[in-house]
């Protein structure tokens, strides 16, 4: 099976590592598919306006430069550790309440699609690109800062939008998503060298960016692991 993690940050935004040592991190370590999924965040609050001051998010103005950059490491990853590396982004809706906010990984994005818009119009936005829609975090979380709890709280009217929901994030499993049986994947949220050791997906399916979006989406060969040195 594919060992893959498909929620990883750089220095595009909060993450503290460098793009390229990112992807030789994960080449190294044995890895098929991994998506580079940095944050893009709401400019419309307090909070959106300093993560932008102190880029902290891909913005409008360097969105081209950051997908090619990727693209261009997704090469090097081929050719040097035949792993497939698809660029993403993390739409982050932060707000103060917990209740309000939510993060959405888009796998496989291809034009800006910008976190202060409805919910309603960045999915189709995603839809139309034919990104993966995964819903990151769901639920309560050990470090209960980070809990980001509107889409779980708001599931009947937007499910229907999510191709996957992370049942498992770093060190934490959110045993709701399997009860209520939907499609899983299981991710690090990769911000030091040290995530590399956290909850990962495998995948039956071929080293392809569409198989594997068809394989997360049907989710049947799909399994989570706890990866540790
Ligand atoms: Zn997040
Ligand atoms: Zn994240």
């Amino acid at each position: 099976m594919l060992l893959c993690d498909f929620h990883i940050h750089t220095k595009y935004s909060d993450g503290s590592v460098e793009l390229r040592r990112t992807i030789d991190l994960f080449g190294q370590a044995g890895f098929d598919v991994i998506a580079i999924t940095d944050h893009v965040v709401n400019g419309d609050n307090g909070i959106g306006k300093l993560a932008h001051r102190f880029r902290l998010s891909v913005r409008e103005n360097n969105f081209d430069e950051y997908i090619s950059n990727v693209r261009q490491e997704a090469e090097r990853a081929l050719d040097k550790y035949g792993m497939l590396v698809v660029p993403g982004v993390e739409i982050s809706k932060n707000y103060l309440s917990s209740e309000k906010s939510a993060h959405i990984l888009l796998i496989d994005i291809k034009e800006f699609i910008s976190a202060s818009w409805s919910f309603e119009k960045i999915f189709l936005a995603a839809k139309e690109q034919e990104a993966l829609i995964i819903a990151c975090h769901p639920h309560h979380m050990s470090d209960f800062s980070r809990e980001t709890l509107f889409l779980w709280n708001n599931r009947d009217k937007y499910a229907k939008y999510i191709d996957a929901w992370e049942i498992a994030n770093r060190d934490d499993v959110f045993n709701v998503i399997s009860l209520k049986k939907y499609p899983y994947i299981a991710n690090s949220d990769f911000h030091r060298a040290r995530h590399l050791y956290s909850w990962k997906t495998l995948l039956n399916c071929e080293k392809s960016v569409e198989s594997i979006k068809q394989c997360i989406r049907h989710n049947k060969g799909v399994a989570i692991t706890l990866f540790r040195n």
